[in-house]
Order: structure tokens, then sequence, then C-alpha cells
């Protein structure tokens, strides 16, 4: 959520904003709304004072014996009410239409975002590690999971319906050393890891501004009012809501392994068949808190980037970053960069990590703050990224590491989590 008071004197850049990102644009309305809001909460203020006033007078009137003159100042006071009753209904249609249309407004783009509508216009910033050059027939991660029985999509699709898997003996084992490797990594460099509760209120979702906009892609328990996270940035960015956070120390990082559950709503016919994109899957997160300061967030986003780009490092795999252009980036972003990891049987690098800063639009929805220096009261930045997600990144891991003979190499780093396996084979 932008600052209403920054959003009265910016209007413009707003409506440049939402255009880039590409979504509706309410600022004209909520300007309105603004408006009439402040305006019906000074009528409502004047009135509840003079009501007061006229009340403490009627006490000393009738302290007086004044009683003639206090029935009056009584019947001006009953027609107050009267009118103020009209008034605070009206202040509370807008007030709730004010809320309503400050959650649609989207967060600025940096200046350093590309500007563009889809995927197509996000930017290159570097390619890290080689792609590999097969000397036989390449296979890809279903042929791979098949023959080496450790992925099984038919059973997934046969017991949950499309996008899903059982993964098996050592696919679950490549599964899990993945999120340990990641865990580890975070956990030395200076996070704290944590498990995270993965139905939570409608207001988590609100606060981290995955609502209301992505209502359609998350599942919904109501008979318990619970939403099932799609990812635990959610949790994670909440874990401090409407607290005071201590910044003395430097910034808070926090990370999380959890499941996610995404409708994947507007991405049918795409990606079906596969690990790639799918309903549940698995996500080691990281989270950051920093001090309202560009630079520090600049920082921050460079910091949580480089922890997935050593992971992938470690998982000895090819890899690109890309600045997100607008369009592609969300309404809540300040700024994105996505890591694509390559991915031999699309042909292409695919998607596998998430970068992004978001200044302070989650932690003014979710009361978010620190005392600076001076000991002002202020509302952190917040910025997450993906340290890995999987089975997306059994992919590449998969597919770049497969074997004339059909094995699948182990980087040396997973080992320990393999049971020391340095091969899967059939
Ligand atoms: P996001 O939280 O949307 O930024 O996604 C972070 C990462 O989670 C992506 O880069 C993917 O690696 C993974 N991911 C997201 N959605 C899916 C999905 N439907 N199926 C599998 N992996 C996904």
């Amino acid at each position: 959520m932008l600052d209403i008071k920054w959003i009265r004197n910016n209007p413009e850049q707003v409506k440049a904003a939402a255009i880039q990102k590409g979504v509706d644009c309410y600022v004209e309305e909520l300007l309105m709304v603004d408006e009439k809001k402040r305006d019906y909460q000074g009528q409502v203020d004047l009135l509840r004072e003079d009501r007061n006033r006229a009340s403490e007078q009627i006490g000393s009137l009738m302290m007086q014996r004044k009683d003639a003159e206090a029935e009056t100042l009584k019947e001006q006071v009953r027609s107050w009410n009267q009118g103020l009753v009209l008034l605070e209904a009206e202040l509370n249609a807008y007030d709730q239409r004010f809320k309503e249309l400050m959650l649609k407004i989207p967060n600025l783009a940096s200046p350093d975002t590309p500007i563009g509508e889809s995927d197509q216009e996000n930017v290159e910033l570097k390619v890290v590690g080689d792609k590999p050059n097969f000397e036989f027939e390449m296979r890809d991660h279903l042929q791979l999971g098949e023959a080496l029985n450790i992925i099984d999509v038919a059973r997934g699709v046969k017991i949950a319906g499309s996008r899903n898997y059982y993964l098996k003996g050592m696919g679950l084992y490549l599964h899990r050393a993945v999120q340990q490797l990641a865990v580890d990594l975070l956990t030395d460099r200076g996070f704290t890891v944590m498990d995270v509760p993965l139905m939570v209120r409608e207001e988590t979702l609100l606060n981290a501004a995955f609502f209301p906009t992505g209502k359609d892609q998350t599942y919904e328990l109501p008979e318990d009012n619970t939403w099932l996270v799609g990812t635990s940035e959610g949790p994670l960015v909440s874990y401090f809501a409407g607290e005071i956070v201590d910044l003395t120390e430097g910034p808070i990082q926090l990370a999380a392994v959890s499941n996610c559950f995404r409708k994947e709503a507007g991405s049918a016919g795409r990606d079906v068949r596969g690990l790639y994109r799918v309903h549940q899957f698995a996500k080691v997160e990281q989270v950051i808190l920093c001090e309202n300061n560009r630079d520090e967030a600049e920082r921050m986003l460079q910091a949580i980037t480089r922890n997935a780009e050593d992971l992938l490092a470690c998982l000895e795999l090819p890899y690109r970053v890309v600045a997100v252009c607008s369009g592609d980036m969300g309404a809540k972003n300040y700024k994105q960069f996505d890591i694509e990891t390559w991915m031999p049987s699309r042909g292409a690098y695919g998607e596998t990590h998430s970068s992004s800063s978001l200044l302070d639009f989650q932690a003014r929805r979710s009361n978010l703050r620190y005392r600076d220096q001076e000991g002002v009261l202020r509302y952190c930045y917040t910025l997450n990224n993906t340290a890995v997600a999987s089975p997306r990144i059994l992919i590449p891991l998969l597919e770049n590491h497969q074997q004339a003979d059909g094995s699948i190499y182990i980087p040396p780093a997973l080992r320990p989590y393999m049971r020391g396996l340095e091969a899967i084979r059939v």
C-alpha cells in the first residue's frame, strides 16, 4: 500500500505505474473518495464537538435549575444526534470504499525496471555456466524419472487430477536434498529458518499484498475461514505484523520451508506436462525486513539473489538472471529479478527463482515498523526471494546431469543429503 499523502501529491506517478504494470487505475476515484471521506470526517468531528459541548452545558444549566433552557438545548442535541447518524453512515461508506481502493493501487516500478507488457520484454542481465552438449539422445525429466522409477505423474493425475505427481525413492531424496541444502546455506548466512502456518487468515494474505488480486489463485477453506498459502512469503512477512521490530543489529532475515498450493487459474493448457507447473510444490523462501532506505533495499536484493545463485552453483546448473519488466512483475513489486535455469527439454531457460523488493508496500498494510536512529517510527522495507523450489528444480537437475548410460550425476554438494550417492541409476 502506498502512502495516501504521497498519492494526493503525486497522482500522475500512480497513474503511470498502473499503466506500466497493466493494472486497472483507480486513482481518480480514490482521490474523490478520499476528499469526500475527509469532508464527512470534518463534519462529523464538528458536530460531535458541538454535541459534547452542549451536553456539558445542559449539565450546568440543570445545576442552575434553568430547566427551560436545558430542555431547548436537549432538543438541539437530539436533532444533532439524528444528523450524526446520517453523516456517520456516509462516512463509513466512503471509508469502506477508500480502504478497498487503497488495496487496488499498485506499487511503483523502480526507475531501472524495464518497461514492458510481458516476460518477452524482460532484460537479460547475466548468463552463468555452460549448457550441456549431449552426445547421446537426450531425455526429458519425465522420461528420466519414469526410467529411474523416481517420478510418477500418471498416478499423481489418477489420484489428484492434472498437475499432480508422486516422487519416489531417490526422487524424494532429491526433492528433500535441495531443500535441506538451501536451509543449511541460509542458516550459515544468518537466516532464522522456520516452519510456518500454511492455512492462514485472509488478513495475512491482504497484509502481504497477495489479496485482493490473487484470490482466484488461492485455495480457500471456507468452513475454517482460512486460505492455503501459495508461498510462505505471506506468513513470513506477517510474522511481525503490528509490531515494532528491532533493526539496530541489521536486517531481519527469515526463511521458511513449506509446501505451496496454487490453483494456477489462467494457466489452462500451459506447461501441463511434467513437473513445471503443478498445484502443490515445496519451496524454501527468503524474506528480509530492513530499514526504510533504498540503498539498503538494493543491497539486500543483491544479497538474496546471490544466495539463490550460490545454490545453483552448488547444484552445478547453468542459469541466467533477468530484470523483470513492469508488466510481468506483479502489482506489489517495486523491483524484481528472476533467475532462470537452463532446461534442456524446453530448449530454453525456465524461471526457478523470483527475487523482489517491495519497499514499504507490504509493511504499511502489515503495520510493520521499526525505530530509526533518531527514534522515529518508520515502516520497514521488505524483500523476498526463492532459495529453491522443488519439484521445478528437478527438471534442470535431472536433465542437465543425465549421462549416456541413463544415470543422473549428483553434484558433491547434494551427496551428504543423498546417502552419499554419486549418481542415481536404474
Ligand atoms: P513465486 O513465488 O511465484 O515468485 O515463485 C517462486 C518459484 O516457485 C518459481 O520461480 C518456481 O520455481 C516455483 N513455482 C511457482 N509456481 C509453481 C508451480 N505452479 N509449480 C511448480 N513450481 C512453481
